[in-house]
């Protein structure tokens, strides 16, 4: 069923908690990236305009310790919100208490306060008490109490049980998804739920160990899965193949079996590889096909198998790309994750996903991630997602 959406409420002069996703690189108080503070800019935008209060939550980092909350404070964040915002924007230290409900108090429509990190509640006294990463049940339902209606925009820690997420949830008449946890359902929830086919998955990276959910969840939806990166050296083993010196997850090679039987030619493995000497951008290295020889590691998927890809990929409506094909990290071995990523780019009649860390950077270095359909923004989340399982950050959204 679909899920209520900010756009779906009343937010005129109505205090609205929003769990946003600010987790955003920070050291020494400075601020390394601001992407998603940015991403979270429509829907604080959209509810300010609607004559909402906005009041913001998220976690930054993780708080185990006493001395970990000075360098993990918002206050940073909500100044360079309010940059963004090019408005006022109050900060209030702390999590919960009078200072915190006053300042609520005190907002006018269209005004926007940020919170404290969610995360310094699970620390109490010195105490690791984890009540907002354990979902204390009273947390939720004291941070549920200062707002009116709940939207929660924060994809990326949907597949975690929170205070600041299912807690509040759980404890309010009405919460809806924010626009990025709205294209995130539409897209990530579509193509897992209804996808339109030719559905075609890539999954790089690693280890199989890491991936083995959304193999087997996309190998019952998808019509071809394409594996590439570290993991296929894995699945060359279960064939009998030879892999040199190549990454291997010796417990997982029966597995690999399993699956290669399993999915019979819906699993594409890579038809030829860049072998080096060294895990080395300088050593000495080769395109060899199918086996890996003797005193070789493969760090990358060669051009054969990048062209067999996009054969696939071609005639594809619903494409999912999780995982590097090769170490893209160093420059000798990126040409396999740097082609796919570039053809992404040219599908222009598919739906074109892109997930998990490594690929989103290869997208937008090749500057292709505004010809995509979407770009997740949660790493763990999107994974588990494709996995098949309910996050419970989305459960716990009003249904329409
Ligand atoms: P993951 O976090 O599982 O998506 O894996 C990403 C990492 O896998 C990147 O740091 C890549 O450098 C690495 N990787 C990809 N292909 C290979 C390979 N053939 N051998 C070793 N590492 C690889």
């Amino acid at each position: 069923m679909a899920k209520l959406t900010v756009s779906d409420l009343d937010l005129k002069g109505k205090k609205v908690l929003m769990r946003v996703d600010f987790n955003v690189p920070i050291k020494d108080g400075v601020i390394g990236n601001d992407n998603r503070i940015v991403a979270a800019l429509p829907t604080i935008k959209y509810v300010i305009e609607h004559g909402g209060k906005a009041i913001l939550l998220s976690h930054l980092g993780r708080v185990k310790k006493e001395d970990d909350k000075p360098g993990l404070s918002m206050r940073p964040v909500a100044e360079r919100l309010s940059n963004l915002l090019n408005k006022p924007v109050t900060f209030v230290p702390t999590t919960e208490g009078q200072q915190l409900e006053d300042a609520i108090n005190g907002l006018s429509d269209g005004d926007v306060l940020v919170m404290e990190n969610t995360r310094y509640e699970d620390v109490k006294n010195g105490e690791y008490v984890k009540r907002e990463s354990g979902n204390d049940p009273e947390l939720g339902k004291y941070w549920a109490s200062l707002g009116d209606v709940f939207v929660n925009d924060a994809f990326g820690t949907a597949h975690r049980s929170h205070a600041s997420n299912v807690g509040i949830a759980s404890n309010m008449a009405q919460t809806a998804a924010g626009f990025l946890m709205e294209k995130e359902i539409k897209f990530i929830g579509g193509a897992v739920d209804n996808p339109e086919h030719p559905f075609v998955a890539i999954l790089g990276g690693a280890k199989v160990s890491d991936k083995i959910g959304v193999i087997d969840n996309l190998l019952s939806k998808a019509d071809k899965v394409l594996i590439g990166g570290g993991m296929t050296y894995t699945f060359y083993a279960a064939k009998g193949m030879k892999i040199g010196n190549s990454l291997v997850e010796k417990d997982k090679i029966d597995l690999a079996k399993e699956i290669l039987d399993k999915a019979g030619d819906k699993l594409v493995l890579p038809v030829d590889s860049v072998v080096a000497e060294k895990f080395d951008n300088d050593a000495a290295h080769k395109t060899v096909d199918g086996d890996i020889p003797d005193g070789y590691m493969a760090l990358d998927i060669g051009p054969k198998s990048i062209k067999e890809f996009e054969d696939v990929l071609k005639t594809a409506k619903t494409v999912v790309w999780n995982g590097p094909m090769g170490v893209f990290e160093m420059s000798n071995y990126a040409e396999g994750t740097l082609e796919i990523g570039k053809f992404l780019g040219t599908l222009s009649d598919a739906k074109t996903i892109v997930g998990g860390g490594d690929s989103t950077a290869a997208v937008q270095q090749l500057g292709v991630a505004d010809k995509l359909s979407h770009i997740s923004t949660g790493g763990g989340a999107s994974l588990e997602y494709l996995e098949g399982k309910t996050l419970p950050g989305i459960a716990a959204i009003s249904d329409k």
